[in-house]
C-alpha cells in the first residue's frame, strides 16, 4: 500500500506546484471563500494551505488519506469520470506518501476538530484538537524519502515561479474567492473575496495596469467571451501574461495564444507580449479536456471558428483604442 502510494505520487506529485494545485482544488471543492497558501523555499521546505471550507468529519479525515477515498464519486456512472479527470481520491495519500504531512480539520463551529500526522505514508498521530471550521494542511520536506525525485527539483526561484504562476491563474479564474500567497513570509498575492476579474488583474499586475486594461466582450452561437486585454504600449517580455479560462478552468492552448497575438499583429514590438485575460464560455462538448489529467492543455472541436472569433475580437478592441 505504501509502495502503491509512492508510485501514484510519482504521477500526481511532480513538484511543489502540483501539491499546491491538488490541495487548493480540494479547498475550492469544499466551498472555501478564503484560501491562504504559505510556502517556504519554493515549496520544498513547507507548503501550508488554510481554508474556511466545509472541513472533514473525524472518520472522513482518516479515510481521505487512504487510497481511492473520495467523497466526490458515488455512482458507477461517476466512475467513468475517473478516466477523464484522473487520480480521483489519490491526491492526499500520494502527497502524504512523499512528505511529512499534518492535517487539521473541523466540520463544525463548536471548535472541535481532528488532527492527523503522516510521515512518508505512516500515520504517526491521529486525534481530537481544537480547530476552527475549515482545513489546514501542512506539507513539509516534500520528497524527503524519494531522493531520486528530489534531485529533479529546480532552484527555489523556479519552483516558486511555478507556484505563483498557478496561483495567479487561479485568482483570475476565481475572483470570488480570497487568495493569499506568501513565500518565506513575504506576501506575493492577496485578493479579496467577491472581487471581479479586473480587481484580480490589478492584484496580480498592479493597479496602474489594471486601470489601463481594455474590456472585451463578445458572443456568438457557440462562444461567449469576457475579458481584458492590455493596450499596445503595455507589453511584457514573455507570454506569461496571457491567461485563458475556459468554462471556469484555467487552461493552456497554443492555437488560442497565437490567435491572440495575431489580433495584436503589427502593433506589438518584436519579442513583446500583451497581458490578456479571456474567459470563454462554451458548450462543454466543444472542448476536449481529456489530454492529461494534471496538464492543462485542451483541444477545441471547432478550432478555426474560435480562433477567427478571438482574433477579430482583439483587433476590433485595439481598433477602438486608437480612436
Ligand atoms: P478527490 O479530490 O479526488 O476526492 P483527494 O485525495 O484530493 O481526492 O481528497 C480526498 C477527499 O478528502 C475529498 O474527496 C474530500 O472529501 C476530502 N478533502 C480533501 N481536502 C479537503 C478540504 N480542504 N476540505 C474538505 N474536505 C477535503
Ligand atoms: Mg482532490
Amino acid at each position: 500500500e505504501q509502495i502503491a502510494n509512492q508510485i501514484a505520487a510519482g504521477e500526481v506529485v511532480e513538484r511543489p506546484s502540483s501539491v499546491v494545485k491538488e490541495l487548493v482544488e480540494n479547498s475550492i471543492d469544499a466551498g472555501a471563500t478564503r484560501i491562504d497558501v504559505a510556502i517556504e523555499e519554493g515549496g520544498l521546505g513547507l507548503i501550508r494551505i488554510t481554508d474556511n471550507g466545509s472541513g472533514m468529519e473525524s472518520d472522513d479525515c482518516e479515510l481521505a488519506f487512504s487510497r481511492h477515498a473520495t467523497s466526490k464519486i458515488s455512482s458507477s456512472k461517476d466512475l467513468f469520470a475517473i478516466r477523464t479527470l484522473g487520480f480521483r481520491g489519490e491526491a492526499l495519500p500520494s502527497i502524504a506518501a512523499v512528505s511529512k504531512l499534518e492535517c487539521i480539520t473541523s466540520s463544525v463551529d463548536s471548535g472541535l476538530g481532528r488532527k492527523i500526522v503522516i510521515h512518508g505514508g505512516k500515520v504517526l498521530e491521529a486525534g481530537e484538537v481544537n480547530a476552527a471550521r475549515g482545513t489546514e494542511i501542512t506539507v513539509s520536506e516534500l520528497f524527503y524519502n524519494t531522493p531520486a525525485r528530489l534531485k529533479y527539483m529546480k532552484t527555489v526561484q523556479t519552483e516558486l515561479g511555478h507556484v505563483s504562476d498557478y496561483m495567479y491563474r487561479l485568482a483570475l479564474a476565481h475572483p470570488e474567492i480570497s487568495f493569499t500567497l506568501s513565500h518565506n513570509g513575504n506576501v506575493l498575492l492577496q485578493t479579496l473575496a467577491g472581487s471581479d476579474m479586473l480587481q484580480a488583474i490589478a492584484a496580480i499586475y498592479g493597479t496602474a495596469i489594471g486601470k489601463q486594461m481594455i474590456p472585451v466582450e463578445a458572443n456568438d452561437l457557440d462562444y461567449s467571451i469576457h475579458g481584458y486585454i492590455s493596450r499596445t504600449e503595455l507589453t511584457r517580455s514573455n507570454r506569461s501574461g496571457i491567461s485563458l479560462i475556459i468554462n471556469g478552468r484555467y487552461v493552456r492552448n497554443l492555437a488560442l495564444n497565437a490567435a491572440i497575438l495575431r489580433g495584436y499583429h503589427t502593433l506589438l514590438p518584436i519579442n513583446r507580449y500583451p497581458i490578456v485575460v479571456l474567459q470563454i464560455t462554451m458548450d462543454p462538448t466543444l472542448v476536449d479536456v481529456n489530454v492529461h489529467p494534471s496538464k492543462l492543455e485542451v483541444r477545441f472541436s471547432k478550432e478555426n471558428e474560435l480562433m477567427q472569433f478571438v482574433e477579430t475580437l482583439i483587433k476590433s478592441a485595439l481598433g477602438n483604442q486608437v480612436l
